[in-house]
């Protein structure tokens, strides 16, 4: 039997308060766009569903006067029309500037391959980025930037963010039913925070959202295939080793726009680089005014290339340009799902036609 607490409204106004606040969500994700229309491979639903959720008020606005108020101490609804910052696709937003994490999932590049009628995304993400209290970006934009082999056009607007989230993965779903959501604490204190991003180095964490999927209701392959790939040896080489291959990328990054200055204030521009200290294949040295031709490793071609490269950190000038660079915090994006995705799509005969109806 549902136990009712009689003396709530006994309680002094600042008590009462702090309960509302306690019930408000710590942290959410406000999605700009919706991750599906960038992320697309999975048969999974929920990514949409999920964005949806998160863009309703929190439950607490919803119990009593008093309630709403506190919701509305920090929080407001947004509406496209009334504010020229609401993306047109999203009638309208509950936004949070204590708790949101703007989220935008846009690569330049993708109108190439995709069709996109909106405005351009970048304007929302940067409206927000500096007011709200995080930012996320997919690794696949920071990583196409910073592995331009030229100066990248985008690689300059990364660098005006401070702080930045990067989703390293497609969205992971976890299919359960609503009860499984809310009992599983693992998405808010009342369930509404829909949208987790993980750390990728806590393991705790990441095993109780690997228990969820294994105890709840039945996964599509790739959850599974996820959470087992994440012991490999090429998964945590990738997580240990992606803020410092990132780092070195921004830096080459900087040096790519300082030599189109020919190191111009710089002082020992050669010393900025120190290695790799081995000879290349071809038996040359490593030439620190010209490190693309080192013959081993490329500067901007895999994954593994950068393991060798190294900046001297005391140089002022790398000194300068690492105190400047924004900070990127690698994520796991975890959703729940309550759709049932795991059913083959059904597809209907008519007049000769199938039409996917699923
Ligand atoms: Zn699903």
């Amino acid at each position: 039997m549902t136990e009712v607490f009689h003396l709530f409204l006994e309680l002094p106004f600042e008590l009462r308060r702090m309960i509302w606040k306690e019930c408000l969500p710590k942290s959410r994700v406000f999605d700009t766009m919706l991750p599906c229309l960038v992320y697309e491979k999975s048969r999974c639903r929920g990514t949409r569903w999920s964005s949806r959720q998160s863009w309703r008020p929190p439950i607490i606005t919803r119990v009593c006067r008093e309630s709403r108020a506190v919701a509305h101490e920090t929080g407001r609804v947004l509406f496209y029309g009334d504010d020229p910052n609401v993306p047109d696709y999203i009638d309208s937003v509950w936004s949070d500037a204590t708790t949101d994490i703007v989220a935008q999932y846009w690569c330049p590049g993708l109108e190439s391959v995709m069709f996109w009628p909106h405005d351009e995304p970048d304007t929302y993400l940067f409206h927000y980025a500096p007011r709200y209290r995080g930012t996320l970006i997919a690794e696949a934009r920071l990583s196409r930037a910073l592995r331009s082999p030229t100066p990248s056009a985008d690689w300059s607007t990364l660098s005006q963010l401070q702080h930045c989230y990067v989703c390293l993965e497609n969205p992971v779903m976890i299919h359960l039913t609503r009860k499984e959501l809310l009992l599983s604490g693992l998405f808010g204190r009342l369930g509404e925070e829909f949208i987790q991003l993980v750390d990728p180095t806590d393991v705790s964490r990441l095993k109780k959202f690997h228990n969820l999927a294994l105890t709840s209701s039945q996964q599509l392959p790739e959850t599974l295939e996820f959470f087992e790939q994440l012991h490999t040896s090429t998964s945590q080489y990738k997580i240990h080793n992606w803020a410092r291959e990132t780092l070195i990328r921004w830096i080459y990054q900087e040096w790519l726009q300082a030599k189109q200055t020919s190191f111009v204030g710089i002082p020992h521009p050669e010393r900025i680089w120190l290695g790799p200290r081995s000879p290349g294949v071809d038996e040359k040295p490593f030439n620190p005014m010209a490190p693309e031709t080192y013959s081993k490793y490329s500067m901007w071609f895999h994954l593994s290339d950068t393991m060798h490269f190294l900046y001297d950190e005391k140089h002022p000038w790398v000194k300068e340009k690492l105190a400047k660079a924004p900070r990127f915090l690698p994520r796991i994006m975890i959703r729940p799902c309550i759709k049932r995705c795991w059913f083959p799509p059904r597809r209907l005969g008519v007049g000769g036609r199938e039409d996917i109806i699923a």
